[in-house]
C-alpha cells in the first residue's frame, strides 16, 4: 500500500506470454496435472489458469508444494533480467 503519487503507464510487453505458450515446464511438472496448458476464459478474459480443486488437496498434503514456481525458468535467480532483455529484443526486431 502506497499513497505516492503514482502516474498510471502502458503495461510492459516483452513476450512474456509467447514465452510461456512455448514453454509449458509448470504444466508438464505439476504433479496433478493443475495447470492448463492452453489459456482459459476466466471472467470473461482468456488467462493462463490453475485448477485449484486439482493444485490445493495437493499443495495442502505436501505442506506447501511451490513446485512449478521452483521449475519456472523465470524463477532462476539472476536470469530473469537476462531473458526479458532478449525476448524485448525479439519483439522490437521481428516481422510484424
Ligand atoms: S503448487 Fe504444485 S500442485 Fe499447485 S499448481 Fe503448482 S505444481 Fe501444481
Ligand atoms: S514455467 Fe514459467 S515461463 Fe514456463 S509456462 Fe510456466 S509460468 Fe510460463
Amino acid at each position: 500500500m502506497t499513497d505516492l503519487p503514482l502516474i498510471p503507464d502502458a503495461p510492459q510487453r516483452f513476450g512474456a506470454d509467447d514465452f510461456c505458450t512455448r514453454c509449458r515446464v509448470c504444466t508438464d511438472a505439476c504433479p496433478p496435472d493443475a495447470i492448463f496448458d492452453v489459456k482459459q476464459l476466466v471472467r470473461g478474459k482468456e488467462k493462463w489458469y490453475v485448477d485449484f480443486d486439482k493444485c490445493i488437496p495437493y499443495f495442502n498434503e505436501t505442506y506447501g508444494c511451490g513446485i512449478c514456481i521452483a521449475a519456472c525458468p523465470w524463477s532462476t535467480p539472476g536470469r530473469a533480467p537476462k531473458m526479458a532483455e532478449t525476448w524485448s529484443r525479439r519483439m522490437t526486431t521481428s516481422p510484424s
